[in-house]
């Protein structure tokens, strides 16, 4: 993502890419009609850095609705934002997922983070977010029947052990925006970027293996000079590029399940479905094709199932068969008709970061820079504000 906005500000460069295609961790892989992101991956339209460089309406993004539906023990419900879907203030009064006294905070928060600028938030003290909301006052209750489902599917940690300043940028941005998903997938939002390139300066299967001065070597022993290098790499490969410069870090994994049903899902909102009981495998899943009707060839729904790290931090292990059936026990729905499609596991989903302090690039070496969500904050809004940073900072030079 990053790499390819870096190089839309200027007209002399050569993008080299290792991969066959642009996009790096977000795409989506088209199977029997179906669209399969590469993980559960949304876009909010509150996201700020791409706003210039990405159409939306091109991209005809279908939106999930302001709320989830959380499954506890006394039930589904829905638990929305009745000030932007007024038809969800019924459910959400009434859902037992948080006390009266836990929503009323919840609108506090989102209200006062709305106040906040983001220069505020990423120099606001910094804990891990669970502590952050027993500071607030928040129940047990809510922590592990709604934030926790929610932002641990959003950070990859079920432990919310992630950093207070990401959680309230990103509650801010679901405050303030929607969810969504481009018709094409979200492969759509890099190759929109993509189109905005000349073709002819990306090198396509070239991966970088060694560096030196202002000049890259690629496995294949092409070797290309510049007045500055830009890697816009994701953080284990810049590691093993320039490991004696870089600190290692860690990175959180997820897997996904895809399967396909004929059977419609009965729910009247586009939402998330979040896993409210803290047993068993699943965390979340969703009808991307409720949100998005090109995601599932006409008469078919495209469900995706996304599983829960266990306490080191893997992803759970399980065959496609018992997947369905612990979906179908999490959310009392039957699954037995279900076809499986595809599942992916991807081992670098998010950095593990110690600190995050906003925005971010790097100068490791003169005319070496580094550019990537792990400089920032890890998600695409991240991305592109480390390729804006940085892109300004060398055109201003
Ligand atoms: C499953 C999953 C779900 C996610 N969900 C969301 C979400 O819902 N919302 C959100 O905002 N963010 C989400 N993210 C995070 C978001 O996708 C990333 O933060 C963002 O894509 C990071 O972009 P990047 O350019 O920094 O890195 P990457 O996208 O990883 O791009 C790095 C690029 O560098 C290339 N590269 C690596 N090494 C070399 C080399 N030696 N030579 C040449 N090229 C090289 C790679 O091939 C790749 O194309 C999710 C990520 C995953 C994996």
């Amino acid at each position: 993502m990053c790499a390819l906005h870096l190089h839309r500000h200027r007209k002399d460069y050569i993008l080299v890419e290792a991969a066959g295609r642009v996009g790096g961790r977000v795409w989506t892989d088209f199977q029997d009609g179906f669209l399969l992101d590469r993980g559960f991956q949304v876009y909010l339209d509150s996201y700020d850095q791409g706003i210039p460089y990405l159409d939306l309406t091109k991209l005809d993004v279908g939106y999930f609705s302001t709320g989830a539906y959380i499954q506890g023990s006394s039930g589904r419900s829905y638990f929305g934002d009745p000030l932007r879907e007024p038809s969800s203030l019924l459910s959400t009064l009434i859902s037992s997922a948080a006390s009266p006294l836990d929503k009323w905070k919840l609108f506090r928060l989102a209200q006062s983070l709305k106040q906040k600028s983001d220069e505020e938030i990423w120099s606001a003290p910094e804990v891990p977010t669970a502590a952050f909301l027993r500071s607030l006052g928040f129940s047990q209750k809510v922590q592990h029947g709604f934030l926790a489902p929610f932002f641990g599917g959003v950070f990859l940690d079920d432990s919310l052990g992630v950093s207070s300043r990401l959680f309230q940028f990103l509650y801010k941005r679901f405050a303030l925006g929607r969810a969504c998903l481009p018709r094409q997938g979200m492969a759509a939002i890099p190759q929109q970027l993509f189109r905005q390139l000349d073709p002819q300066r990306i090198l396509l299967h070239q991966q970088v293996a060694g560096l030196e001065g202002c000049e890259i070597k690629t496995e294949s022993g092409m070797k290309l000079r510049g007045r500055h290098v830009l890697c816009a790499m994701d953080q284990p490969s810049a590691f093993s590029l320039m490991g004696w410069r870089l600190e290692k870090t860690h990175s959180r994994s997820t897997r996904v399940y895809y399967f396909a049903t004929e059977e419609n899902p009965f729910l009247d909102r586009p939402a998330l479905l979040l896993n409210g009981n803290p047993e068993g495998p699943i965390r979340h899943m969703s009808f991307p094709s409720l949100v998005q009707p090109s995601y599932a060839p006409t008469g078919w729904h495209l469900v995706s199932v996304t599983t829960r790290n266990d306490i080191s931090g893997h992803v759970t292990e399980m065959n496609e068969k018992t997947i369905a059936l612990k979906a179908g026990e999490a959310f009392d729905i039957n699954t037995h008709h279900w076809n499986f499609l595809r599942s992916y596991h991807v081992l670098h989903g998010l950095p593990i970061m110690a600190s995050m302090s906003g925005p971010g690039f790097m100068e490791i070496r003169e005319g070496v820079w580094l550019a990537g969500d792990y400089l920032t904050y890890p998600s695409i809004n991240g991305a592109f504000q480390s390729a804006n940073q940085l892109a300004s900072h060398l055109l201003a030079d």
